[in-house]
């Protein structure tokens, strides 16, 4: 049995990761500051004796006993890893030093959640892991893309200097259940307000792409990626290279829900890149992993999964069914 710490591990994609590894039989270290996490998210494992759970901030440093790492605490939305800048480089690059520091006393293999956004606004598409990106170093977005990118530089000599069994994963748009419904990241904004029948915010006129991973497919690909033997030099893409306009997203988004919302245009945030789909090559290669989990198929389970929660919050429940067929 190992014992696996995962950092962020009350959030979306660790609450998921965190029930994948007690289900390979791990005995898994939930570990969080419950900035974007919830306990709720992780509810439903508290029961498992393999499963414990610790309040911390990455920014301090962490003594514990473990053979594996899985580094994801950082605010993912925008709206959030924006609302305390400095406090979000804090959390990549120093939470990144305290985390590896941690991974070299034990020699413990550690895995980073990177992102996407390394490539900034690319010129390059679909993007391959080579490309060195175009980031703006002063923008509302860079405390997250700089903060990532330092973090990765940090990894990459961890591993030359000291030795250190790394992998760096680089995530695309992932969405699925327990993601927050205040999030602000446009997957549960789209289906909040399409079941709410509120006005669907759609930022610029909708042409800017994104291409969206069902987030058990992402877990998949995370976990095999831990698990592959030997040395690993450099980051891996891991997302879904479906690509879509936003504007076709709210549309589909409103043909699966049946909503009586309309689209309204709010202007595009600043530095909001144009297009984004992965090079999923490397990862089909090296891990024989592709995401099997289609859109239409993971939209509805993460709106089953919204209407559920907002008809708990909604003492006049409007059940699904009958707004589709509305
Ligand atoms: P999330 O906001 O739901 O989860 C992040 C978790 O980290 C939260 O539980 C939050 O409370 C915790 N956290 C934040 N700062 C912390 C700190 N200083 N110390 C301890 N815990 C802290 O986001 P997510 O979508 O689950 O993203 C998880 C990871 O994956 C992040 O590192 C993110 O950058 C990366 N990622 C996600 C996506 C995506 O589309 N979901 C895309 C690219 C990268
Ligand atoms: N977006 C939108 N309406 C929203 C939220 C987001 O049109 O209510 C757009 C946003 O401008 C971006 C895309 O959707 O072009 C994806 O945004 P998100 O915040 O989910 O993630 P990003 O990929 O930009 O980090």
């Amino acid at each position: 049995m190992k014992r696996v710490l995962v950092t962020g591990g009350a959030g979306f994609v660790g609450s998921h990761l965190c029930k994948k590894l007690l289900d390979g039989g791990d005995e898994v270290l939930c570990l969080d500051n419950y900035f974007t996490g919830s306990r709720a998210n992780i509810a439903h494992l508290l029961a498992n004796p393999r499963f414990e759970v610790v309040r911390h901030d990455i920014t301090f440093p962490l003594y514990v006993e473990v053979d594996e790492i899985y580094n994801l605490a950082c605010p993912a939305s925008p709206v959030h890893y924006q609302h305390d800048p400095v406090q979000t480089t804090k959390t990549s690059v120093i939470g990144a030093i305290n985390m590896l520091g941690l991974a070299k006393r034990l020699r413990a293999r550690i895995l980073q959640a990177s992102t996407s956004e390394v490539y900034g606004d690319p010129e390059v598409h679909p993007q391959r892991e080579d490309y060195r990106g175009m980031v703006n170093i002063n923008g509302p977005r860079a405390c997250y893309d700089e903060g990532k990118r330092c973090a990765e530089t940090l990894f990459y000599d961890y591993q030359r200097q000291h030795g250190i069994d790394i992998r760096v994963v680089r995530i695309f748009n992932t969405y699925g259940p327990r993601m927050h419904p205040e999030d602000g990241r446009v997957v549960s904004n789209f289906i909040v307000q399409a079941l709410r029948n509120e006005p669907i915010t759609l930022y610029g006129n909708g042409s800017q792409t994104r291409s969206f991973c069902y987030v058990d497919d992402l877990v998949e690909g995370v976990v095999k990626f831990m698990n592959v033997p030997g040395t690993v030099a450099g980051a891996v893409n891991l997302g879904n290279p479906n690509e879509i306009s936003v504007r076709q997203l709210a549309e589909t988004i409103i043909d699966l829900t049946g909503s009586r919302s309309a689209i309204v245009y709010h202007p595009l945030p600043q530095d909001d890149p144009r297009q984004r789909c992965p090079d999923i090559e490397r990862a089909t290669t090296l891990l024989r992993w592709q995401p099997r989990v289609d859109l239409t198929d993971g939209l509805s389970r993460t709106i089953a999964y919204f209407d559920e929660l907002l008809r708990e919050a909604d003492p006049q429940p409007v059940p699904l069914e009958a707004r589709a067929v509305a």
